[in-house]
C-alpha cells in the first residue's frame, strides 16, 4: 500500500468479516497497530502475512492497540509473549479492560443496565450467553506505555502522532501521520458503517465522539487506514455526514418520546427496522442510552423510574 505500511486483513466470526491491523516500520523493526481477535483463524492468518514478508515475530518491537475491543485486543496476550513487543495504550482503556476483565462483576452490571432499560429477562439471558464466548478475549494487560495522547512514535517514514479520541471506548486512540496525512483510525472512522457509541456511567460518550470528530476534521488526512473496511479519502464529507446522522437518531428520538414516554428498549424497537440479534440488540440499547444521556444533559429529555425501570420523556 504505502511505503513502510502493510496493511494485513483478519477474519473475523461475526457479521463485520474482517479487521485490519497494520505493520509499521519503525527505525529497528516495526510496530503493529491492533491485533485481531484470539481465534486460531486470526492467529494463523496473520502469521502466514508475516511469514510473507519476511517478518519473524521479534521483528514486531511495539504493539499500539486504538482500544480494548475483542477484535483489536483478543489475541495481544499472545502476541506480546511471542514478540516481546512492548505494549502501547490508552489510559482509560486500561481502566476499562480491568473492569471488563472482571467478568462477574460486569455481566451483572450490564444486565441491570438491560433491566433498567426496559428488556426482558428471556432476552437478557440470550444476551448473557451470547457474550460469553467473548469475554475470554478480555484478559488483564499490563501497558509498557500508558498513552494520554500527544505521544510521538517515530517510525521510518516520519512521526506517528497519538491522537486520543474517545466515544466509541473511552481510551480510543488514533494514529496520524502528518507529515503524509495519513490516518490509522482504529474504529472511529469506517467508510461504510457508523461506528457504535455505547453508553458508559459518569460520561457522555455522544458528545466526545462528536468532538473528537470535529478535532480530525480540522486536520489533512490524503488517506485513512480504518481498522474494517478498505482504506478511503474524504474524511470531512464523512464526518459531515455521520454527525448527520447522530443528529438524524436524536430527532428520531424526540419525535417518539413526544408521542409516548417510553422505555429505550421500546424506543430500540422502532428505531431499527429488522430484528436484531441478541448480540447486536444490546450494543443497540447503550447505543440509544448514549444518545439519550446526550440529550439529557441538554435539558432535551428527562427520565423517570418506576419499579426499576426507566422511562424517558421530553425534557
Ligand atoms: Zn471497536
Ligand atoms: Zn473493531
Amino acid at each position: 500500500m504505502l511505503p513502510g505500511i502493510s496493511l494485513i486483513v483478519l477474519p473475523l466470526p461475526f457479521a463485520l468479516g474482517s479487521i485490519n491491523v497494520y505493520l509499521v516500520q519503525l527505525t529497528g523493526g516495526y510496530l503493529l497497530v491492533d491485533c485481531g481477535m484470539d481465534t486460531h483463524q486470526c492467529f494463523e492468518a496473520l502469521w502466514l502475512s508475516l511469514a510473507d514478508r519476511g517478518t519473524a515475530w521479534d521483528g514486531i518491537r511495539q504493539i499500539l492497540l486504538t482500544h480494548v475491543h475483542p477484535d483489536h485486543m483478543g489475541m495481544a496476550p499472545r502476541l506480546l509473549k511471542l514478540t516481546g513487543a512492548k505494549l502501547l495504550l490508552h489510559v482509560q482503556d486500561a481502566e476499562y479492560l480491568a473492569e471488563l476483565a472482571q467478568w462477574e462483576h460486569y455481566r451483572t452490571w450490564v444486565g441491570g443496565v438491560l433491566r433498567r432499560s426496559g428488556v426482558s429477562a428471556d432476552l437478557i439471558a440470550k444476551i448473557d450467553a451470547g457474550a460469553h464466548e467473548i469475554h475470554k478475549s478480555f484478559q488483564r494487560l499490563k501497558p509498557d506505555v500508558l498513552l494520554t495522547g500527544g505521544e510521538k512514535i517515530l517510525s521510518a517514514t516520519g512521526e506517528l502522532e497519538v491522537l486520543w479520541t474517545p466515544g466509541h471506548s473511552p481510551g480510543h486512540v488514533c494514529l496520524y501521520a502528518r507529515e503524509r496525512r495519513v490516518l490509522f483510525s482504529g474504529d472511529q472512522m469506517l467508510e461504510l458503517i457508523s461506528p457504535n457509541i455505547g453508553w458508559h456511567p459518569e460520561r457522555d460518550p455522544l458528545s466526545e465522539y462528536l468532538n473528537s470528530l470535529q478535532e480530525l476534521a480540522r486536520l489533512d488526512i490524503d488517506l485513512v487506514l480504518p481498522a474494517h473496511g478498505d482504506p478511503f479519502s474524504g474524511h470531512r464529507e464523512w464526518i459531515q455526514r455521520t454527525m448527520a446522522h447522530h443528529e438524524q437518531r436524536c430527532a428520531s428520538i424526540l419525535r417518539l418520546l413526544d408521542a409516548a414516554p417510553q422505555t429505550a428498549a421500546a424506543l430500540v424497537n422502532q428505531l431499527w427496522d429488522r430484528r436484531l440479534e441478541p448480540f447486536h440488540y444490546r450494543f443497540a440499547v447503550f447505543e440509544v442510552l448514549a444518545h439519550l444521556e446526550y440529550l439529557e444533559r441538554q435539558g432535551k429529555v428527562a427520565r423517570r423510574e418506576a419499579d426499576g425501570v426507566e422511562c424517558w420523556l421530553p425534557g
